[in-house]
């Protein structure tokens, strides 16, 4: 277990905007905060962040390097990082944290992907309280995937990180620098419902829920093929476009080559996520393979 919590939860950060091409929460932030959106929540306070100004004005996903990768403690703490992101970083941890004593006791950061991963509900703990979160919006929401970080990272690197307890949020298809109400109205579904479950842990009444979670654990990414010059020589296979995570078998065409040929996939049997994301394609990364992983209500509540 790495992290738990038995204390109610009085502080609650909702951020859009970590990264700056992904409209949906930022607007959402803003609109939440017009129509003062925690007056509907008796036990705790709701406070606001768009994070990563410069990165919006520029619509851009960063500046200098990916803001959701610059929140471990050891970066924090390191003066020689000097970037916009980092110094951006440790000007958020200050305001809403400090990491490791944070006066923020829940983060909500709300993101976007251009691939199909539906509603996305990203854990990095898995202690009975982020458990029932996730089960809770699983019951409440249709076309919830939950997903972990493989090692599940004892000093995570997102900005929700700061605060003991988080989630993030991620939906999607949809492109970059844009804006679907569809994909508003799902992102707006999930932040209230992560709230109502909030309020409902603070005072007593959650629901009950069935003992198994299924979640995807990530362990794995595909690169793009490329030639003698480095360069991507070929296309994620069109059968593979658009679709939620998919199972691949071996055999399985995976990628298009540009003079037309296929490639197979030539590993074991696996599910894929993050196809085709654009903000990938700087790593050259085509897609992410996850497992299914299963975690025990039950097993967790002992643990508390
Ligand atoms: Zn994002």
């Amino acid at each position: 277990m790495l992290s738990a919590t038995n204390k109610k939860i009085s502080s609650v950060l909702l951020v859009g905007g970590t990264h700056g091409n992904e409209l949906t929460g930022i607007h959402l932030v803003k609109q939440s905060q017009k129509e003062m959106l925690g007056e509907n929540y008796e036990s705790f306070s709701l406070d606001y962040l768009i994070a990563n100004e410069s990165a919006i004005k520029a619509n851009q996903r960063y500046i200098d390097v990916d803001l959701n990768r610059c929140f471990k403690l050891a970066d924090l703490n390191d003066s020689t990082l000097t970037g916009k992101e980092s110094k951006l970083a440790k000007s958020i941890n200050q305001k809403f944290g400090p990491k490791g004593n944070s006066k923020t006791d829940f983060i909500i950061d709300l993101h976007t992907s251009t691939a199909n991963m539906q509603t996305n509900i990203v854990i990095t703990r898995t202690d009975l309280f982020h458990l029932q979160l996730a089960s809770y919006l699983k019951q409440v929401l249709p076309d919830v995937t939950v997903t972990s970080e493989a090692e599940l990272m004892e000093d995570h690197h997102f900005l929700e990180s700061i605060a003991p307890n988080g989630v993030l949020i991620e939906i999607g298809p949809i492109p970059q620098g844009c804006i679907e109400y569809a994909c508003y109205e799902k992102t707006q579904s999930a932040t209230r419902a992560c709230l109502d479950f909030i309020e409902l842990f603070n005072i007593d009444s959650l629901p009950s829920f069935t003992d198994t979670l299924n979640t995807q654990s990530y362990y794995s990414k595909i690169h793009f093929p490329t030639d003698d010059n480095d360069d991507i020589c070929a296309s994620v296979h069109p059968s593979l476009i658009g679709k939620a995570y998919p199972k691949l078998n071996k055999g399985d065409p995976i990628f298009k080559r540009f003079d037309g040929a296929d490639i197979l996939y030539d590993g074991e049997p696996t599910i894929l996520a993050f196809i085709n994301e654009a903000a990938y394609y700087d790593k050259k990364i085509a897609m992410c393979l996850c497992n299914p992983i299963n975690f025990s209500l039950i097993s967790a509540s002992k643990n508390k």
